[in-house]
């Protein structure tokens, strides 16, 4: 669980805190000089800033005053940098080496007045931006969808009430109620600060955090003095803290310095990024090459130039890969949409690419594992060990003693224990219809049901006991504690926490008859027992203290406390987690739960949801006892840490990191963010994380959940693949389509397809073959695989192998057909007809073949193949059909009709390289023994 617990209240001297309805008549506040501030709101007390803003400190706005004010003041937001045109977009797609080449080449064709050819190659370079441009839309769309997702949220005061809205809803006068991790989400005036940090580095470059208070400061005090103020876009470090916005959207000081909001990310990876580098300079060899076989076809061979000229450019431009980039592009943008699908946001791209090598997961238990859904189902006390009946949130149930339901008000232990649940505590609960709701931690949520079980009326006891000042909670200290006073004169202090650090906060215990000593070893098997059941067990204590008492300090609370008993709450495990982990398991994914609870209480869960290894737990004092190389050895074994502090997962990750695994760590708290960032995929919950662990983290999951991490790492590993899948498919076609013209250059014998042909294929295969594998599906063997290991070259040894392979069988193909046909007497223009298509049919079995990397293609599966691929399949077939037996086209291509029976024949030299190359995978798997070597992975 995080820290966040934000007081619920505006805390405020009583005056400042009631309501003010005018403008009060104070000496107007001075202008900030030199600048556009229209009141210098640090300069005035918190009284005359809520009088100046015509709002209650303790009920908010109202909603028709939220209305009338957003319409002068506007959303809360930065405006956005203007889109790109789309012009811009559609030119910038020709900014790119391998369109310039054919740019170029059509330019030399179209003078040598080869239009047909010049009107393929420009067929090439706009079906190629048209493609780019309308995917890079698409992409450009979905990563400002992801971003809307990411939008930060702020808990305010309206109405009375504590809600939770969009950032961008918020309005000048609105009381914003601020933690540690969050971001502040305007310009705040502080009405109450409780040990408050704020991050302010891109405001004032310093960076360490500046502590703030809610005295005003003087009017030429620089922003970084500004004690009193908050702004917009800051962190919050540490401490709670309440404020008034005085400033939104461009008026904030953030607005008025930074630019717009910065324009879109590009859609790229490192090993994308390599990819178009790798395609630049293959560009610059074909290049070369092609100069090489001029100089030598027109020297050697004896070849006319501009005959010789032509082959030489209808061979470059089919072996330039131009596709790439954008069908790269295209499996980076299918990725992230599928992902963001599956609940997870993608906030930096390369994670695709670390996702797929991720050996281990670590992950927090409550609301990741677990479903944060919690149920007080059992109170002890010194004497009795009650339990508590109900469901969900809905605040009805009895409670019973050895199965006779009791009633509260005979057992004043009870009732004392049931008035510190509601009062040390900042959620709030909340009836939509028959629905009930918490609003912040829901685990407070279930000790405010439990007290309205047990007679409480949380509102009127906190109006009753007005809280005073607060210490909250911190994973690090594990406890939380409030100060209370009444007008009786009375005041208290009310402390909750985890167990182990409440019995060592206590000296005494209450019973039904009175106060004792403590008797720790009672307590702690009370702990045992119900933590043994997998409940989470919180200790609940108080003092009473002399009424001018109105500071807390950590000194009040170490020793003289009360224990006044002990209540347990079930968190069942959610349950796709179960089969989520089984997954893990089957892909070679360690999972790990780094957990706050208590030992048993994680121990019982680890086995509730089939951890390997669940009674072997280390806790954080045995890590701390640990030096580097004794926990390096640990962590292997471990599967469950519990009672860790945030500082805990940083040494963990690096621990794992050192024994070479990859690391996905899961986040919410403020302290998480060093652990998220050193973690390979740093992920942060979106639900229950904060803002400052979501701008550390790599990914954020919109769920909080498990089961989505799994489907991410699935994903990953998909996109992985179907990168591979392009390149395995367009680097051997085109070499294969390549080596058709340089042999026959070499050997000086008739070309099998002319330089047109060479360029119409080029032109329907790599804009329609080549990205149908971007749109791949995940292999349905891709989670039963390990992990790929982070150096594995993506142009494998049997990457190239496979290129050499299909170049050699694509050439025997073409070469076979080709001297079949002219052995049969067939005219050359026939025989080339026969060749071209010899060359698109071998590209769709070898596409059909390559769509499955890591088994045998061979399947009804395999053969059913996807919409996209029978879509391409077909648009390649008709095309085919059109060149072949339209006449018109046949004059531009110089083709012939061809017998059906020689059609069948071309589809057999297909089949047969597929049979070819699939048998030799065959072979591969088995000698290899293992499902997990493939054909293109070593
Ligand atoms: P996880 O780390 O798996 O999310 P967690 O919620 O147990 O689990 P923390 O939030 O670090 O982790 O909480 C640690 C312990 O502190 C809890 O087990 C509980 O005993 C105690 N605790 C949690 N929240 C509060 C709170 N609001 N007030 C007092 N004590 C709390």
């Amino acid at each position: 669980m995080s820290e966040r617990q934000p007081g619920w209240a505006v805390q405020l001297s009583a005056a400042s805190a009631d309501s003010v309805s005018a403008p009060s008549g104070d000496a107007a506040a001075e202008r900030v000089p030199g600048t556009a501030d229209a009141v210098a709101w640090h300069t005035l007390p918190a009284e005359q800033v809520l009088s100046r803003l015509q709002v209650n400190g303790r009920a908010g706005l109202g909603p028709d005053e939220v209305g009338a004010r957003r319409e002068r003041s506007g959303l809360n937001c930065l405006p956005a940098a203007p889109p790109r045109p789309a012009w811009r977009r559609f030119l910038q797609q020709f900014n790119n080496i391998l369109i310039h080449v054919l740019l170029g080449s059509a330019l030399i064709t179209a003078v040598l007045q080869h239009v047909w050819d010049t009107v393929v190659i420009l067929a090439v370079v706009i079906a190629n931006a048209i493609i780019g441009f309308v995917q890079e839309g698409k992409a450009e769309k979905a990563m400002d969808a992801i971003r809307q997702m990411l939008a930060p949220r702020a808990a305010v005061i309206r109405g009375g009430k504590r809600i939770s809205i969009a950032g961008e809803e918020l309005v000048p006068g609105d009381i914003v109620l601020l933690e540690a991790g969050d971001k502040v989400p305007a310009d705040l005036r502080l009405l109450h600060a409780n040990r408050l940090q704020v991050h302010e580095a891109i405001l004032t470059g310093e960076s360490a955090p500046a502590e703030k208070n809610t005295g005003p400061v003087s009017l030429d005090a620089a922003l970084g003095d500004r004690a009193c103020m908050v702004f917009s876009g800051t962190l919050v470090t540490c401490g709670q803290a309440t404020g008034v916005v005085v400033a939104t959207a461009t008026s904030t000081q953030i607005g008025r310095i930074s630019d717009l909001l910065s324009g879109v990310a590009p859609l790229t990876t490192p090993l994308v990024q390599q990819m178009n580098v790798l395609a630049r300079w293959l560009t610059i060899l074909i290049l070369l090459i092609a100069g090489l076989l001029l100089v030598y076809g027109h020297f050697a061979g004896h070849y006319r130039f501009t005959e010789i000229f032509m082959v030489v450019v209808g061979m470059s431009v089919a072996a330039i890969p131009e596709g790439l980039p954008a069908v790269l592009t295209i499996t980076l943008a299918v990725g992230v949409r599928a992902m963001a699908r599956r609940n997870t946001i993608v906030r930096h791209l390369p994670t695709i690419e670390t996702l797929g090598c991720v050996s281990v997961i670590c992950t927090d238990k409550t609301g990741t594992l677990t479903r944060n859904e919690m149920m007080v189902t059992s109170v002890v006390t010194s004497d009795f060990a009650f339990t508590v009946d109900g469901a969900g949130y809905r605040p009805e149930g009895g409670m019973s003693l050895a199965d006779q339901l009791i009633d509260t008000s005979s057992h004043p232990v009870l009732a004392e224990l049931a008035l510190v649940a509601s009062l040390c505590n900042d959620a709030m609960l909340s009836q939509r219809e028959d629905d009930w709701k918490v609003e912040g931690d829901p685990m407070e949520g279930a000790l405010l049901v439990f007290a309205a079980k047990a007679g409480i009326d949380s509102e009127e006891e906190r109006r009753t006991w007005t809280r005073t000042d607060t210490i909250p909670f911190d994973a690090r200290h594990r406890f939380m504690a409030t100060l209370h006073h009444n007008h009786a004169r009375q005041a208290s202090i009310l402390v909750k926490g985890a167990p182990e650090q409440m019995l060592g906060m206590c000296s005494r215990q209450r019973g039904a008859n009175g106060d004792g000593e403590l008797d720790a070893g009672y307590w702690r098997a009370q702990v045992d027992t119900l933590a043994r059941q997998g409940q989470r067990v919180l200790a609940l204590a108080s003092r009473t203290v002399r009424p001018e008492h109105t500071v807390l300090e950590l000194a009040d609370i170490q020793g003289p406390l009360t224990l006044l008993g002990m209540v347990a709450m079930i968190d069942p495990p959610r349950s796709e987690t179960l089969q989520a982990i089984k997954q893990c398991q089957g892909a070679g994914i360690v999972v790990k739960m780094i957990t706050g609870d208590h030992s048993g209480t994680a121990c019982a869960i680890g086995h509730q949801i089939g951890l390997r290894n669940p009674d072997k737990v280390l806790t954080g004092l045995d890590l701390d006892a640990m030096d580097d190389v004794a926990l390096k050895e640990a962590v292997k074994a471990v599967n469950i840490f519990a009672r860790t502090s945030p500082e805990h997962k940083l040494r963990l990750v690096m621990s794992l990191q050192s024994n070479g695994m990859t690391v996905a760590m899961t986040g919410d708290g403020v302290n998480d963010a060093p652990a998220l960032k050193r973690a390979d995929a740093g992920i942060a919950m979106g639900e229950k994380g904060s803002e400052a662990a979501k701008e550390a983290a790599d990914l954020v999951l919109a769920d909080d959940n498990f089961a989505s991490i799994v489907a991410a790492v699935r994903e990953g590993r998909t996109v992985y693949d179907n990168i591979k899948k392009v390149l395995s498919w367009t680097l051997p076609t085109n070499a294969g389509e390549t080596m058709t013209i340089v042999v026959a250059l070499l050997l000086g014998i008739t070309l099998p397809v002319t330089p047109i042909q060479i360029l119409w294929i080029n032109l329907i295969t790599a804009v329609t073959l080549g990205i149908a594998l971007a749109f791949e599906p995940t292999e349905e063997n891709t989670m039963r695989r390990p992990p790929r290991p982070r150096q594995a070259p993506l142009i494998s040894g049997a990457l190239i192998w496979h290129m050499v392979l299909v170049s050699i069988l694509f050439l025997c193909g073409v070469y076979g057909i080709f001297s079949y046909a002219l052995n049969r007497g067939y005219s050359v223009e026939l025989a080339r007809t026969l060749a071209v298509n010899t060359l698109v049919v071998m590209e769709i079995f070898h596409l059909f073949f390559i769509r499955n990397l890591y088994g045998t293609s061979l399947t009804w599966k395999g053969v059913r193949g996807t919409r996209v691929v029978w879509t391409t399949i077909a648009a390649v077939s008709l095309a085919q059909l059109a060149i072949t037996y339209v006449p018109a086209l046949q004059a531009v291509f110089a083709t012939q009709a061809i017998a059906w029976m020689d059609g069948l024949l071309v589809i057999g030299v297909g089949m047969a390289l597929f049979a070819i190359i699939e048998i030799e995978k065959q072979i591969r798997l088995r000698l290899t023994e293992s499902k997990r070597a493939t054909p293109l992975d070593e």
